[in-house]
């Protein structure tokens, strides 16, 4: 067993503050790379306590691969509370997502080693991933933010597996991944009992930590199409259910599936014993129906997590505090598609506009917002 730590100091701009990132580093280096890291959204706790429990199995395993586990992966947003609250999922110097606007290296990849690759799949891997850390190095940045993001992918571009682990407001556990990697990361989904796993086509999602990482690859397929390009990176974010779901047997099952999981892929020594039989489903996003509140006012809900909804369904009604009469209080909100009613807003006081729940369907959701994933 090889356990090592390392410390990746970031560059704070502010005299008398450093800030650095916590890496373990285990196994010997002999198979696959897996990458995980926990609550680039610096508020996600869910995503922590799976870390803590991951770093006590990765402690006592045998790993012939390597795994490098970042337990908080975003320092400077988790020194973000403005009396009392927490904000974690936007820089609050820039107003950037912390897990979008990651660098894209395509470009610089691909003009620097783009014609040479041939037709070796694995000599092309390597050469990829030198030229990807070169890249990265190359990389001009000021702000403690994008350095936190380019330390991040830097951890992560030469993984073979990576797992971002985050969570949502209210939710069932679900995967975001790569609609090419379907059904590459069918077992992922299998070994964590996911309710619902959504392919991602890669546009309009301000570029996630989890696209950053199979973008290059996307990408000079597409550009280089006679060469022998594999799906190199297994990227998925894993949303770890909702904010308060911080439930230690959970975190240890969540954590105890994960290192089945790389069992299952050679990371980890081991049985990883028969595939778990799950009811989930994988679905496009876009057929995901992003139900935004209608007007202003206190959310109460018609449905739960995990209810099976028709379109035009009820979901739940929004009561105006300002109308003259109670009577005229009450809008109602319906569901655009039939689906699984899989996020729900934790706020319960929304303004118009802001997300009511998300229900995934079959069929693409006409009229929807431009940008799937968010901000
Ligand atoms: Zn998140």
């Amino acid at each position: 067993m090889s356990h090592r730590i390392e410390r990746i100091a970031l560059d704070c701009p502010l005299p008398g503050t450093q800030r650095e990132l916590l890496v373990h580093r285990f196994g010997r280096g002999e198979g696959p790379k897996a990458y995980v890291q926990a609550a680039i959204h610096a508020g996600e706790t869910p995503a922590l306590l799976v870390a803590h429990h991951l770093l006590a199995r990765l402690s006592d395993a045998d790993i012939p691969g390597e795994v490098v586990l970042v337990p908080f992966a975003n320092p400077v947003g988790l020194a973000q509370r403005i009396q009392g609250h927490h904000l974690g999922r936007h820089d609050l110097d820039s107003g950037v997502n912390f897990n979008r606007a990651m660098p894209d290296l395509s470009d610089a990849v691909d003009e620097a080693v783009g014609e040479g690759l041939g037709s070796d799949a694995r000599t092309n891997v390597a050469i990829v991933r030198e030229a990807m850390a070169e890249a990265l190095a190359g990389l001009r940045m000021a702000r403690e933010g994008s350095l936190l993001k380019a330390a991040l992918l830097g951890l992560a571009c030469d993984a073979d597996i990576v797992l971002d682990l985050h969570c949502a407001q209210r939710a069932l556990l679900h995967l975001f991944v790569d609609a090419a990697l379907w059904p590459q990361a069918a077992d992922l989904h299998a070994d964590l009992g996911c309710a619902l796993t959504l392919l991602e086509n890669g546009t309009g999602s301000g570029l996630a930590f989890d696209h950053a990482c199979t973008v290059v690859w996307r990408t000079l397929q597409e550009r280089h199409p006679g060469k022998a390009i594999p799906d190199a990176c297994l990227a998925a974010t894993v949303e770890l259910r909702g904010f308060a779901d911080v439930d230690d047997a959970a975190a240890a099952a969540d954590a105890a599936a994960i290192m089945r999981f790389l069992r299952r892929r050679g990371v980890v020594a081991g049985d990883p014993g028969p595939l778990p039989q799950h009811a989930g489903e994988a679905l496009p996003l876009e057929a995901v129906g992003f139900i935004e509140a209608p007007a202003t006012g206190i959310v109460t809900f018609r449905v739960a997590l995990g209810d099976v909804v028709a379109r035009g369904d009820v979901v739940a009604e929004i009561v105006d505090p300002a109308a003259p009469a109670a009577a005229d209080a009450r809008t109602l909100v319906f569901s655009p598609t039939a689906g699984l009613v899989h996020e729900l807003a934790d706020r319960r006081f929304l303004w118009q506009g802001d997300t009511v729940c998300h229900v995934a369907g079959r069929e693409p959701v006409a009229d929807q917002r431009a940008n799937l994933l968010g901000d």
